[in-house]
């Protein structure tokens, strides 16, 4: 079993949810971010937080995946300053709806000083919410931009032990382990952190606190970078409960502190039934649906 435990499924297909069940995903996060192109008012925010809790949770479910989401305002568009001013007021409107695990993915893009203003200030929603965080680190700059992160989220009284940071590679690893926060790496196929390079960090570093996830969205990106970079890492000499470790249990555990997500909540789940409707509108178009009997449904391995 593996949670992809940072993946945008509103730009993936159905067929992305068929494969990823296929090949053992039984839960994913997806953090709210930015669409590919920014957005011009705050409704346009509303509705996707809407979907993120309404319509992609069912639709999830429909193919036998958990669904769970973060809230938040991303680094991006925190510098369309009066945009962001409004979205801020949304946020404690969602945060506290069902499965939604954290407050995220916040923190920097370009290190703008809009940007640490919406950080700082979701920061102190997240303690006031006692909520979970998901920090994403800025792609230039990474090593300073990750250490500020950091300095920052103590600044404000967070736990470290509630902080997942994101897209760590071989040069923050260290820093973030060291000072108690969770490390998320986020694999790129082609570039960037790929599933080799994954290998040799979880061989140096160990499993404790080290995540996996794909953050698979619009862009050139793989849903099913999780399950495989476990199967490089079998390949590859890893034990099999390094593997689970980072390839599902540590974000089970970091999550968890939601309680918002719970193993029942796939070990024991409703069964599918695509008979059922979201808002009037089901996954099928025309399909025969999949109905599965309580009685005789088994967790797919
Ligand atoms: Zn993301």
């Amino acid at each position: 079993m593996f949670i992809d435990p940072h993946i945008h499924m509103t730009a993936r297909t159905t067929y992305d949810y068929l494969i990823m069940r296929e090949s053992g995903i039984v839960a994913v996060i997806e953090p709210a971010f930015w669409l590919g192109q920014p957005r011009t008012n705050a409704g346009s925010f509303q509705d996707y937080f809407s979907s993120l809790v309404g319509w992609e949770r069912f639709r999830s479910a429909q193919f036998g995946i958990a669904h769970y989401c973060t809230i938040g305002l991303n680094p991006k568009e925190a510098n369309n300053e009066a945009l962001a001013a409004e979205v801020m007021e949304l946020l404690p409107l969602f945060a506290c709806k069902e499965g939604v695990v954290a407050i995220g993915e916040i923190g920097y893009d370009d290190m703008t000083k809009a940007e640490d203003k919406c950080f700082r200030a979701q920061l102190e929603l997240a303690k006031e919410l006692d909520m979970v965080v998901l920090i994403h680190t800025p792609h230039r700059n990474k090593k300073a931009g990750t250490s500020r992160s950091m300095d920052v989220a103590i600044e404000h009284g967070i736990d470290p032990n509630k902080v997942i940071i994101d897209h760590n590679n071989e040069e923050t690893v260290k820093e973030v382990l060291d000072r108690g926060f969770w490390a998320a790496f986020t694999i790129y196929p082609h570039t960037k952190m790929g599933n080799a390079r994954m290998v040799e960090v979880v061989r140096q570093y160990g499993s404790d606190r080290i995540i996996v996830d794909s953050s698979a969205d619009w862009g050139i990106s793989d849903p099913l970078a999780v399950p495989k970079t476990a199967q490089l890492m079998l390949d590859r000499g890893i034990c099999a409960n390094d593997v689970n470790t980072v390839c599902y249990q540590n974000a089970l555990t970091a999550y968890s502190q939601s309680g918002q997500m719970k193993e029942s909540d796939w070990l024991n789940p409703q069964p599918i039934d695509q008979r059922q409707s979201f808002n009037d509108n089901s996954v099928l178009r025309g399909q025969e649906p999949i109905v599965e009997a309580a009685s005789n449904y088994a967790l797919i391995e």
